[in-house]
């Protein structure tokens, strides 16, 4: 590991496996996966002012506004685990969040490691994310067709029986979530590209393959 905390940033569409992959990579490493869509879904939860205005934009999948998304990823950065190097997951999704994740970075004297683009399709992500749904307890990611519990209705990792699914994780707001991600999102493999940075991985496959690439892509850009 370098001497100044990694950064890591994982690109994707909804259902790429940014986020299963990203724990993955947090147990593995001892990084911080920094999710804001777990931040954001935070904040509706305890209704805070930010919450309140991100809600309904998280409901119709479209993007919540810079400002917004910049302020709660701004304090979350100022925590002290951050130290360890972060898996930014779900973020930056815009040029301008691209941009001012570049200047907050320089303030601290740190430097993007990898972006790392998971490459899929778009017609399978509509089954990825439509049948996906979490440990309600320690937050283990199933999915009704590709990975079920062992014992039907308990969590294999932590034995809890309660289970939650994201408001957003139909077949309809995906399709929006899709679209966002082509317009908004997208573009900045090229900017990732331009910068040295850019590390792409055919994310199709079996979630252990696709870990093993990424665990390659990690190792030698923070050796
Ligand atoms: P995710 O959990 O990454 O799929 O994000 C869920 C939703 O949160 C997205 O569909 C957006 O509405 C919102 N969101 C999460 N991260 C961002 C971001 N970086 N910029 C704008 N909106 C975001």
């Amino acid at each position: 590991m370098t001497t100044t905390p990694a950064v890591l940033i994982l690109l994707g569409p909804p259902g790429a496996g940014k986020g299963t992959q990203a724990r993955m990579l947090e147990e593995k490493f001892g990084l911080v996966q920094l999710s804001t869509g777990d931040l954001l879904r935070a904040a509706v939860a305890a209704g805070t002012e930010a919450g309140k205005k991100a809600k309904a934009v998280m409901e119709a999948g479209a993007l919540v506004s810079d400002d917004i998304v910049l302020a709660i990823l701004r304090d979350r950065m100022a925590e002290p685990d951050v130290a360890k190097g972060v898996i930014l997951d779900g973020f930056p999704r815009t040029a301008a969040q691209a941009s001012a994740l570049d200047s907050l970075l320089a303030e601290s004297g740190q430097k993007i490691n990898a972006a790392i683009s998971l490459e899929v399709e778009d017609d399978a992500m509509v089954e990825r994310v439509s049948g996906r749904y979490t440990c309600a307890e320690c937050g283990e990611g199933y999915h009704d067709t590709f990975k079920v519990p062992e014992k039907a209705g308990v969590c294999d990792k932590c034995g809890s029986t309660e289970f939650k699914r994201r408001a957003d994780d139909n077949a309809e707001t995906v399709r929006s979530r899709l679209e966002a991600y082509h317009a908004q999102t997208a573009p900045l493999i090229d900017y990732y590209a331009a910068k040295g940075v850019l590390k792409r991985i055919d994310a199709m496959g079996e979630i252990e393959a696709v870990a093993a690439a990424l665990d390659s892509i990690v190792k030698a850009s923070t050796a």
